[in-house]
């Protein structure tokens, strides 16, 4: 199979991270862009439509400059969220979901019901809306591939091995900013403190989830939706250089691991060119000089992981209830409303008050979502 039988790309969340990152790997491959989307009608999103200029383009809040772009890109610019819908439906595409937020799940949804591949970096669509995306995938002959670097380490030690033959994953967490610290340390952790991460540059949601290790809480719970297993199947291990993706343990004991140095261009290779592979986005591998450690995560620093698994055992929304609790006991961090350590207590507060159902469609994830929110919120109102 040459690359000129590759699918062309929709790239969602054109203008963050992952999607600048897919377009430069895109660009070196060679790989047609026939659609573009971005949350808002940014001079960035502007720009990248000039450079794509075939392709549509897809802004879900226009604001003001709805006029502007019409001139500007004349016929093939869409407004509003069903665009982005409309775009991640465009037969036979590979559809890189990087939307940042609950707003992704719909297009997650649309994308596997279309029948394309769906590379995915929108975390909200397994975590808020796991129930669904296993149903679209059951039913629309989709295919879904993971773009986050642990899950795509997972995924590609999978690569040719029969389902019964996986035992267990173990997902490596760089453990974040506050790696060794003790729970009282980490009552009086400034706002700035939290956002330094020592490994990725992110944006200030994510590096704060990363702190907590919040994130790696969500990745658990796609690591149970996208491979099929248990949560006592899934383990957690703090490994500060980033070098070992993740593990898989088989059942005959044997563990392999994918490795190299934290370049997010290659899950996002992966992702687009499975099963083929194609030049390296870096120069090569060298482990030469470079210690490696691994720790057990400490439960009292980090209670977000446990509420993670317990978020996960409950199932069906409670999970949804997790994300949306974590998003707003976040901004109430941020904005300088509640102590680092209240993060997880907010979100514990939302996800007890919860009762989870597992979810039809998604209203049912939204109505738990803005549960989750409203529980969350009357928590950190409590707190001040
Ligand atoms: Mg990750």
């Amino acid at each position: 199979m040459g690359r000129h039988s590759l699918r062309p790309l929709v790239v969602l969340g054109a203008t963050g991270s992952i999607g600048g990152q897919t377009l430069e790997v895109a660009d070196r491959l060679d790989f047609p862009v026939v659609a573009v989307a971005g949350r808002r009608a940014s001079d960035e999103l502007l720009a990248i439509a000039s450079r794509y200029a075939d392709a549509v383009v897809c802004v879900a809040d226009p604001g003001d400059r709805r006029e502007e772009f019409t001139s500007a890109l004349g016929g093939r610019v869409r407004f509003g969220p069903a665009s982005l819908i409309e775009a991640a439906a465009t037969p036979d595409t590979t559809v890189v979901n990087g939307v940042v937020g609950a707003a992704g799940l719909r297009s997650s949804l649309a994308a596997l019901g279309a029948g394309n591949r769906l590379a995915l970096a929108n975390k909200e669509s397994l975590v808020a809306g796991g129930p669904l995306i296993e149903a679209a995938l059951r039913n629309g002959g989709g295919e879904l591939l993971p773009v986050d670097s642990e899950h795509s380490a997972i995924f590609q030690c999978l690569v040719g091995e029969p389902d019964a033959s996986l035992a267990r994953v173990i997902l490596t967490a760089s453990g974040g900013p506050f790696r060794g610290w003790n729970a009282d340390d980490l009552a009086d952790v400034t706002v700035e403190q939290a956002l330094k991460h020592p490994t990725w540059a992110m944006g200030p949601r994510i590096t704060i989830d990363s702190a907590t290790l919040m994130n790696k809480a969500f990745e658990v719970i796609e690591a149970h939706y996208l491979f099929g297993i248990s949560y006592d199947q899934i383990d957690v291990v703090v490994h500060p250089q980033s070098v070992v993706h993740s593990f898989v343990e088989f059942t005959d004991g044997v563990v392999t691991a994918e490795v190299g140095f934290p370049d997010m261009k290659k899950p996002i290779q992966y992702a687009i060119t499975y099963p083929e592979r194609f030049e390296a986005p870096h120069a090569p591998f060298s482990l030469a000089g470079h210690d490696l450690t691994f720790f057990e995560p400490d439960p009292d620093v980090f209670p977000c992981l446990r509420l993670g698994y317990e978020a996960g055992r409950i199932g069906g929304t409670a999970t949804a209830v997790l994300n949306a609790a974590d998003e707003i006991a976040v901004k109430a961090f941020l904005d300088g409303r509640i102590g680092f350590r209240d993060i997880a207590e907010v979100v514990e507060i939302a996800l007890n008050r919860h009762n989870a159902i597992t979810p039809r469609d998604i209203g049912d994830v939204e109505a738990a979502d803005t549960d989750g929110r409203v529980h969350a919120q009357e928590a950190v109102n409590a707190r001040r």
